[in-house]
């Protein structure tokens, strides 16, 4: 990397990601964050029964399940034996780039078929689409108020590190690039000085091919992960490393770059496309809906001395002050398809 080095943040974020999950050792205790399959079968559980009795209630045996961004195949694999239960297995496409990831999620789920991009998934027959901390992972662009304009969020290598910078107007003007900042007149226009502005374009086009292919193909897609619903003012990009918080710029390739997901910003893609949104609900709403308390319930009286353990895996998963309110869950259908359990 070349002195005086100036890319784009969400440059620099899709670079440092697709580094650090190439080394595939990133989640669970010993790495540096926990997702909801890995605290709990539980999670991904509530999934698969969501899909099938979707599946059931929409007339379709056929579907195939389509996971994004799988990690190590857990939620899938809990998801699949559920469905198992009550019907057919589903053939597998996974999307994932990290070669280290796929050989992990080749061990849970053997008859997987894996795809580098979401517009080559099978183009025949409606999809069950999950993605489950898949769209925080993706590129943001940020911009910042200065002296009442926006201006890109860069970052900059100065030799020996990088650094957050913001774009002087002459060297990136925001019309010089293919995202534009919020418009004046519109909802940002009572931005102070040192406000920042977000937004994922990589999200909205992996959200535009889902769109298209659950338009033409039926199906459902289960959007889970943390967010909000915007527009909205403020910088959500974070580095984890070692279950706690690093500067996002200090150390790219080992740290784990996210940004909270603008849930409106996903749901306007799917409403151009004639689709029918379901939520977003609260991740805690939503598992209690679907029978987490029953199925934790059976579970600890199969296994009394698990009985503690399993009441703090659900404690974790629902309650609002750990990641029942922050983690939500958006649904996605074609508006003549059913709506899938746990939004009404
Ligand atoms: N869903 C899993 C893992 C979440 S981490 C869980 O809940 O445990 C993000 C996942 O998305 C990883 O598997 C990562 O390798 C994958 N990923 C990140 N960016 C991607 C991209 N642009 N295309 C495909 N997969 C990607």
């Amino acid at each position: 990397m070349s002195d005086g080095t100036l890319i784009p943040l969400d440059a620099f974020m899709a670079d440092a990601n697709a580094r650090y999950y190439a080394r595939g050792d990133v989640f669970g205790v010993h790495g540096d964050f926990i997702t909801a399959p890995e605290i709990s079968q539980m999670f991904g559980e509530m999934v698969g029964i969501c899909l099938a009795d979707w599946r059931a209630r929409a007339g379709l045996t056929e579907a195939t399940y389509v996971e994004l961004g799988p990690g190590r195949g857990t939620l899938a694999c809990d998801a699949l034996r559920t469905m198992a239960a009550f019907g057919p297995t589903p053939p597998v496409a996974f999307v994932e780039t990290s070669e280290a990831l796929r050989a992990q999620q080749a061990a849970a789920v053997p008859d997987a078929v894996w795809f580098d991009r979401v517009d080559t998934v099978p183009d025949t027959g409606p999809l069950l689409i999950v993605a489950n901390e898949f769209f925080d992972a993706l590129p943001i662009v940020q911009w910042q108020q200065v002296e009442g304009s926006w201006h890109r969020v860069m970052a900059s290598f100065d030799g020996a590190r990088w650094n957050r910078v913001v774009a002087s107007a002459s060297t990136i003007t925001p019309e010089s690039e293919s995202h534009h900042p919020p418009a004046p007149g519109s909802w940002a226009d009572d931005a102070k000085d040192g406000a920042i502005a977000e937004a994922s374009p990589a999200s909205v086009a992996v959200m535009q091919t889902l769109c298209a292919r659950l338009a033409a193909q039926g199906g459902v897609a289960l959007i889970i992960d943390y967010g909000y619903v915007g527009p909205a003012l403020g910088d959500t990009l974070q580095a984890v490393r070692g279950h706690g918080y690093a500067d996002p710029f200090s150390a790219p390739g080992s740290v784990d770059l996210t940004a909270h997901v603008d849930f409106a910003a996903l749901a306007s893609v799917a409403e151009a496309h004639g689709l029918a949104i379901h939520g977003p609900v609260p991740q805690g709403v939503w598992l209690i809906a679907l029978g987490i308390g029953a199925r934790c319930h059976a579970l600890s009286q199969q296994h009394p001395q698990r009985a503690d353990a399993l009441a703090g895996q659900m404690r974790r998963l629902v309650d609002p002050t750990e990641m029942g309110t922050l983690f939500k869950v958006m649904a996605v259908t074609r508006a003549d398809q059913p709506t899938p359990a746990g939004f009404v």
